[in-house]
């Protein structure tokens, strides 16, 4: 049988976080990605202005200067009256005052490179998780498929980054608090052309909603529906998709043509929801596998990361000294749990205060008027300062601890 110290589950942004980290600190660490690769179209491509500085702690930031990518500072609303902003990034304290847009893959492909430079690092793709090893009780390790068939890697600890649907959580019986959503999401890209907004841009009138993320000469598409109503919009063809944006926001609606069809838009099974504990003997859960969130503020990507920042200042110690036991890893979660509950309880808010109605009024029902908050801000612009705040630097930032620090310097790409 195959030994790591630390079996991560999950090459996402918080696994492979968590696994350079643990790496430079010297500990084995082997990740586990059941794909062949990074490439998967609509993931979250932001890289908060926190996750920014934590790349140039790690001294990957002129590497990232070299990722092509797309910067937003200003989040704004269009309504019937004109355009309101927000959250202003700008404003923000610290060196990055923006959130970057850069391809998910190439974002992972850059710190695994940067991993691979350890000798302790060892990434495993085509290799997908099936279940756990046990011996009395304790989680030993993990099972998984490889092209060479099933395998069994033993670990001091499993750590579950393996996403919102995670089965490492589901096989550690780990019980999950499930909150209500009102809507999914439809993904899709539309062109974008020269001196359109460059601002992260949402529309909110009765019965849609839509969010434009600018990506050089395209738009990121978010199409808000209620939820479970994804059958029922499909069953009423691309035409009349096609006129409810151009309804929405008409200067979209010369080039919605370009939507061929339906299967050009792709459906997110939105959901909210936090375990109760995050370790079990033997396994932690960080990220989307411990709190699923809303695509509200697009703040996931930035939590998975600073759990795993966290999970790696808690863990590296104890795993060098082969003592990670259910105490340690009950900090992981003592640290992250203010952050992630209160951004939910922001996103719940959110939802339930303004995207419910708005989602379930019947189209051109209902006026857009900007929610009061906004209009507060409007008035006391220093205000957008806040959301700002909370979606591009996180209720509570983590810091790269000073093992995984390094002088900057750009590493070689494979
Ligand atoms: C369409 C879409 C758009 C989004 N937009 C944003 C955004 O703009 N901003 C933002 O912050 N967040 C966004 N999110 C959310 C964000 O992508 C997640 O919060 C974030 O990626 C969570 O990181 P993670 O590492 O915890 O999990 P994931 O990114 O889900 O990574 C989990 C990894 O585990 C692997 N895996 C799963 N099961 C197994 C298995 N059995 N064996 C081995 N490997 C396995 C998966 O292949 C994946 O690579 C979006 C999500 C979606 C789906």
């Amino acid at each position: 049988m195959e030994r790591t110290t630390i079996a991560v589950v999950g090459g996402g942004p918080a696994g492979m976080v968590l696994a350079l980290l643990l790496a430079r600190a010297g500990v084995d660490v082997t990740v586990l990605e059941k794909h062949g690769d990074f490439l998967r179209d609509f993931r979250g491509d932001t890289v908060h202005a926190s996750t920014l500085t934590l790349l140039d702690e790690l001294g990957l930031g002129p590497s990232f200067a070299e990722v092509p990518h797309q910067i937003v500072e200003k989040a704004q609303l269009l309504t019937r009256d004109g355009v309101a902003t927000m959250a202003d990034l700008t404003r923000l304290p610290g060196p990055h005052k923006h959130i970057a847009f850069v391809p998910q893959w190439d974002f992972l492909d850059l710190l695994a490179d940067a991993a691979k430079l350890e000798k302790s690092f060892t990434l495993r793709m085509n290799a997908e998780f099936t279940g756990l090893l046990r011996s009395r009780g304790r989680v030993t390790g993990v099972r998984y498929d490889s092209p060479d068939g099933p395998r069994e890697l033993a670990a001091d600890l499993v750590v579950a980054a393996d996403g919102r649907g995670s089965l490492v959580r589901q096989e550690a019986g780990l019980p999950t608090h499930s909150f209500g959503v009102p809507m999914d999401v439809w993904w899709f890209r539309l062109p974008r052309h020269e001196g359109e907004p460059n601002a992260g841009t949402g529309r909110f009138a009765a019965g849609t909603a839509m969010v434009l993320i600018p990506r050089g000469d395209y738009f990121q598409c978010a199409f808000l529906i209620g939820k479970g109503a994804d059958r029922r919009l499909r069953a009423q063809g691309v035409q009349a998709f096609r006129d409810r944006v151009g309804r929405l926001i008409p200067w979209l609606a010369d080039r919605m043509a370009t939507v061929e069809s339906l299967d050009d838009v792709k459906l997110l099974d939105v959901k909210l929801d936090r375990l109760r504990r995050w370790h079990a003997d033997g396994v932690l859960c960080i990220g989307d596998a411990a709190h699923a969130m809303s695509p509200i503020g697009g703040v996931g990507i930035n939590l998975a990361v600073q759990d795993a920042v966290a999970a790696a200042r808690v863990i590296a110690g104890p795993a060098r000294r082969g003592r990670i036991t259910p105490d340690v890893l009950a900090k992981v979660r003592r640290r992250r749990w203010f952050p992630t509950v209160v951004t939910q309880a922001a996103q719940r808010r959110i939802q339930d205060s303004f995207l419910r109605n708005t989602l379930t009024a019947e189209e051109g029902e209902v006026p857009d008027v900007l929610p009061r908050p906004l209009r507060v801000m409007q008035r006391f612009p220093w205000l957008q300062v806040v959301p700002a705040y909370v979606v591009g630097i996180g209720l509570r930032p983590e810091h790269a601890p000073d093992f995984a620090r390094r002088a900057p310097s750009r590493i070689a790409r494979t």
